[in-house]
């Protein structure tokens, strides 16, 4: 199954997606993952794209397209996929329907007031890059799940978020309308305990 988290950034799409990904044995791409890898190892596509993440902007449609379009190619994804965080405008959503056929989109549903404390409160593990926030880690720095080394991401503060979530508002979610007339749009309420969400979503995949 090829299937699509949508939602806004921190409504928990990538603590979602390691569940989903464990449990349908699909490989999760997330874009701003492989953002964040080039940027550590320097290389060019790295380069280009940090002057765009630490701002809050999306990286160039043609940049990322052509990332996306290439490893869904690869070997793993012959059985489906778990995008996370792409796409994130119309024009990606159109070129994804031109490599690919979307099954489902499942639209985790958040109200935006709670995004900047989650987004701020964010940590994650520079190893196997598990989310935590801040209030539930009771001071510890370690991960949970393999012992890395917690992290808060550059682009976790106030100013940058703020502009994720008007690019956001303005550009990701009119996807919302484009995946509800294909019919393939799935809504899952966000709110509440993780494992009540990953509930929420398994349901609506395997209605
Ligand atoms: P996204 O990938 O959509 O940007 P994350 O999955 O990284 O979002 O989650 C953003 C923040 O919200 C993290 O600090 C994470 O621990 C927290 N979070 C994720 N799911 C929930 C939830 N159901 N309730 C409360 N906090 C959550
Ligand atoms: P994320 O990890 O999904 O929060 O993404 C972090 C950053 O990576 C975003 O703010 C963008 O700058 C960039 N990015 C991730 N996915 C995309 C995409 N599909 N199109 C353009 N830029 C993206």
């Amino acid at each position: 199954m090829n299937i699509i988290l949508l939602g806004a950034p921190g409504a928990g799409k990538g603590t979602q997606a390691t569940r989903i990904s464990e449990k349908y044995h699909l490989p999760h791409i997330s874009t701003g993952d492989i953002f964040r890898d080039n940027i550590k190892r320097g290389t060019q596509i790295g380069l280009l794209a940090k002057s765009y993440t630490d701002r809050g902007q999306l990286v160039p449609d043609e940049v990322t397209c052509k990332i996306v379009e290439g490893r869904l190619q690869e070997a793993d994804c012959s059985n489906g996929y778990l995008l996370d965080g792409f796409p994130r405008n119309l024009f990606q959503a159109q070129e994804l329907d031109q490599f690919s056929k979307v099954d489902a989109v499942i639209n985790i549903d958040i109200d935006l007031s709670l995004l900047m404390d989650r987004l701020c409160g964010r940590r994650v593990c520079k190893n196997c890059g598990e989310s935590y926030h801040v209030n539930f880690l009771n001071g510890k720095t370690i991960c949970e799940k393999c012992g890395g080394e917690l992290y808060q991401r550059k682009d976790d503060n106030e100013e940058t978020v703020g502009n994720r979530l008007k690019v956001y508002n303005e550009q990701t979610a009119p996807l919302i309308r484009f995946y509800t007339e294909k019919g393939v749009l799935r809504n899952v309420d966000g709110v509440g305990a993780i494992e009540e969400v990953f509930e929420r979503i398994c349901k609506a995949l395997d209605r």
